[in-house]
């Protein structure tokens, strides 16, 4: 099974543990890498995310983890950074999440996965009840958030399916739905992005199954596309949270590797 982790958030954003505790846990439940990709600045939106201060408070917690652990634990400085944040400096990051968690509609920022509530609001009040409309403008977005420079990997790709479980809201069978999706899979093949296998909304207990869907998985196989597995960990217990359900679905999807950072190089390992 895989025992690394890449998607971590800390007391630095809206993770409930320090950065100590999560690569202590880490260190303890025999993990072979850990990442921490706190959330970027969104200055439109503060709750969840690190400001400008946070962050280079992160930046030097993390490497000095990282010094603390060496050579019993791999540690990895990330981030995730979302599509209408404001940090533009990425390099001193060891990799970058991609993610979508607003539309952009009429001057305002949608949350896409605040809550049940505020999302199915924003679509009777801004589209008119029209959740199709509402996925292809998530999905627009998500094909800039393939276009930022520096990001590796693509978080939660499907987040607008987070409160549909069992299409309670949409039907993710409609063509309108396939054809925005086919769209981002394309993009996101041509610029070898890797797609995460996120079991956060499982632990969270909003979902049965990872991001993205099982259609979606095998979409993007069939692409050649590269995978990665993540918990989207925002306390100990969801570090490399049912990663052995995820490996079969990745499994039955057809994808015989996921990526992984091993001595500091993304590199493929065998399911
Ligand atoms: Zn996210
Ligand atoms: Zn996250």
């Amino acid at each position: 099974m895989i025992k690394s982790d890449f998607h971590t958030h800390t007391l630095f954003c809206d993770g409930k543990e320090t950065v100590d505790i999560m690569a202590k846990a880490a260190y303890t439940k025999g993990m072979d890498a850990l990442g921490f990709s706190g959330h970027s600045h969104t200055p439109f939106d503060e709750s969840y995310c690190m400001s400008t201060e946070a962050t280079a408070n992160y930046i030097e917690a993390v490497k000095r983890i990282r010094r603390e652990y060496d050579g019993r634990l791999e540690i990895y400085l990330g981030i995730e950074r979302d599509l209408y944040s404001d940090i533009q400096d990425l390099h001193i990051f060891d990799y970058v999440i991609s993610s979508v968690h607003y539309v952009f509609k009429n001057g305002k920022y949608l949350p896409v996965d605040e809550s049940e509530e505020i999302f199915v609001n924003n679509v009777k009040q801004y589209y008119g009840g029209d959740y199709m409309a509402f996925c292809e403008d998530y999905y627009k977005a998500v094909v800039k958030a393939c276009s930022v420079n520096g990001s590796d990997i693509l978080g939660h790709i499907d987040l607008v399916t987070k409160f549909n479980e069992g299409n309670k809201l949409f039907d993710t069978s409609d063509e309108r739905y396939a054809y925005a999706v086919d769209e981002v899979l394309d993009v996101a093949a041509a610029k070898d992005k890797i797609i995460e296998i996120n079991t956060g909304a499982i632990y969270r207990g909003y979902r049965s199954v990872p991001y993205p869907s099982f259609d979606i998985l095998k979409k993007w196989n069939l692409l050649g596309g590269r995978i990665i597995f993540s918990g989207d960990a925002h306390d100990t217990e969801g570090l490399c949270y049912k990663f052995d359900e995820a490996e079969r679905l990745a499994k039955e999807a057809g994808f015989e590797t996921a990526v992984v950072f091993d001595d500091g190089e993304l590199t493929e390992v065998e399911l």
